[in-house]
């Protein structure tokens, strides 16, 4: 059983080829880290595990359901019900207060403002964000930004989390905050994590680490 998986996947942009047959299966609740070189294909495998890319060639599979086949509608409500995203930067709507931010993907799924405010507030506690809720998400730190991009990540209880360098921003303490906020919603809602990152130590919290290498996924280290 699988939750996440990329059979012999092949992605090129134009004339540069991303990724060359990469293949790698993420079971429910597993947390796995995808690391490698620059340029390697990291994002790009990120990016067509989450639905977001369509590969060229190849398969993605979402819980036992194939999903590159789906059309781009399907897709988006895929994404929206069932996936969350952290992604490096540009991914909060600068205008929206923080707790806003957390909220938005629970407003997408039709939640009455006032609930999801409610459900986005226990993040700040947890994120050590308190105080912060009202804050324009323009005017947070890096490192702040990060944290709210997270808990919005979380807070639909999604099926699977993808990440894009989650920790980056942040420094080593607020980093492992980050990362064990990660591993306890893997152990306790189940959700299956698949993040990209360059911290040996940040893929040290992995169950799993898989390294890309010109376009392929080349090597298993167990963690
Ligand atoms: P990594 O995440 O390991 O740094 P990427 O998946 O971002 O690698 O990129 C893999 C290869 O694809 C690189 O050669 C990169 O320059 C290229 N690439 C990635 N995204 C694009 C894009 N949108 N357009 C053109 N080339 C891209
Ligand atoms: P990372 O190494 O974290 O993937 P990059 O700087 O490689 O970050 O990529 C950042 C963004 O730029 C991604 O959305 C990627 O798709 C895009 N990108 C990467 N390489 C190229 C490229 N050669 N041409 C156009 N877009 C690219």
């Amino acid at each position: 059983m699988t939750a996440v998986e990329a059979r012999d996947v092949v992605l090129s942009f134009g004339e540069t080829p991303a990724l060359r047959g990469a293949t790698v299966a993420v079971a429910p609740g597993e947390i796995v880290a995808i690391m490698g070189p620059s340029g390697s294909g990291k994002s790009t495998l990120l990016h067509c595990l989450a639905g977001i890319l369509v590969p060229d060639t190849g398969e993605i599979h979402f819980d036992g359901r194939r999903i590159d086949t789906l059309n781009e509608n399907q897709r988006s409500i895929l994404r929206r019900d069932r996936f969350g995203f952290v992604f490096q930067s540009g991914q909060l709507v600068p205008e929206l207060t923080a707790e806003e931010n957390v909220a938005l993907p629970l407003l997408l799924n039709g939640m009455k403002r006032a609930a999801a405010l409610k459900e986005a507030r226990p993040w700040f506690e947890r994120l050590d964000l308190t105080g912060l809720e009202r804050r324009r998400s323009g005017e947070l730190s890096g490192g702040q930004a990060q944290r709210v991009a997270l808990a919005r990540g979380l807070v639909a209880r999604p099926g699977a989390l993808f990440a894009d360098e989650p920790t980056g921003a942040l420094d080593s303490l607020t980093g492992e905050q980050v990362m064990d906020l990660l591993v306890s919603s893997a152990r306790d809602e189940g959700t299956t994590v698949v993040l990209v990152t360059h911290d040996a130590r940040v893929a040290a919290y992995a169950d799993r680490q898989v390294i890309v290498r010109d376009g392929k996924v080349n090597a298993l280290v167990s963690a």
